[in-house]
């Protein structure tokens, strides 16, 4: 197997895998999007009762929504995770009691009018749990609202909730396979023309395909032609894989941790059937 990459920025990741079959790419995909572990918000307690400010001014701990609602949409919110430092929660030392090894807490202390947002959670300890993303609107708090909240967050899986999905729009397709019978072609330029991706060209006054990594697989060249000369099929022994990622992961760190779940389970298998050989 083989991997090229197309484009790798550190939340999207286009990959060519060579030498491979549709299974084992799916298999990559399912791996990425269940199985590699990121740290997200999972408990969230709200301060009831009044809310001071420095000036003595009195503020109600609410906002116009529900505090199950805002739990939620702070469990999505892509916390940046370093997989070295942090192990599950359950397996960790503390006993689940929580601690640095398996937990970051985050406070949020606003008062309206005002929109919170994602930036608001000021991380409690190290900075560099401080969110990225920090334009993600939370709620709108109105005159005389304020929200005083404690978060904690901890390493899950997308197998657990979505919230601990790094992975997002994980796909892949064929590489596509054209075919030019250049002893029967016109070069009318029907085929480059309706392309809707640029892959096929003029060049030296025949029709050559540059930039078969864009083929959808649509078949409007073929449709078009009227000598009937291009064929186009997928490769499924080569295929395009790609991803991104909410940021808490870069794609590279997403790729890598899945490659490594994948292999370690086939090395389970293997040893299993191993057994089962003896
Ligand atoms: S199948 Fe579609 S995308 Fe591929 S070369 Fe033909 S027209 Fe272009
Ligand atoms: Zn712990």
């Amino acid at each position: 197997m083989k991997i090229d990459i197309l484009e790798m920025t550190p939340t999207k990741a286009e990959l060519v895998i060579s030498d491979t079959n549709p299974m084992f790419v799916n298999a990559l995909r399912r791996t990425i999007v269940s199985d590699v572990p990121k740290m997200a918000i999972d408990n969230v307690e709200f301060h009831l009762g009044p809310i001071m400010d420095e000036g003595g001014t009195a503020y109600e701990s609410i906002s116009p929504l529900f505090d199950e609602i805002l739990a939620h949409r702070l469990s999505l919110v892509p916390v940046p995770t370093d997989l070295d430092s942090f192990i599950y929660r359950s397996k960790c030392s503390c006993n689940g009691e929580g601690c640095p090894s398996c937990t970051v807490m985050y406070s949020l202390n606003k008062k309206g009018p005002c929109t919170v947002y994602s930036g608001d959670l000021e991380p409690i300890g190290s900075e560099k749990f401080r969110v990225k993303d920090d334009l993600i609107p939370i709620v709108k708090l109105a005159d005389d609202q304020a929200l005083l909240i404690y978060a904690t967050a901890e390493l899950g899986t997308g197998r657990q909730h979505s919230r601990w999905q790094a992975a997002l729009g994980a796909g892949y397709r064929y590489y596509g396979k054209i075919e030019i019978d250049h002893s029967k072609c016109d070069v009318g330029l029907s085929c480059v023309n309706v392309c809707p991706r640029g892959v096929l060209a003029k060049e030296d006054k025949k029709i050559v395909v540059r930039h078969p990594e864009n083929c959808t697989l649509c078949n409007a060249c073929t449709e078009v032609c009227d000598t009937g000369v291009i064929k186009v099929s997928g490769d499924p022994s080569k295929i395009i894989f790609r991803f991104e990622t909410d940021g808490s992961l870069t794609a590279k760190e997403v790729l890598i941790k899945g490659l490594k779940i994948l292999e370690e389970r086939f090395e389970t298998l293997r040893e299993q059937i191993g057994k089962l050989e003896e």
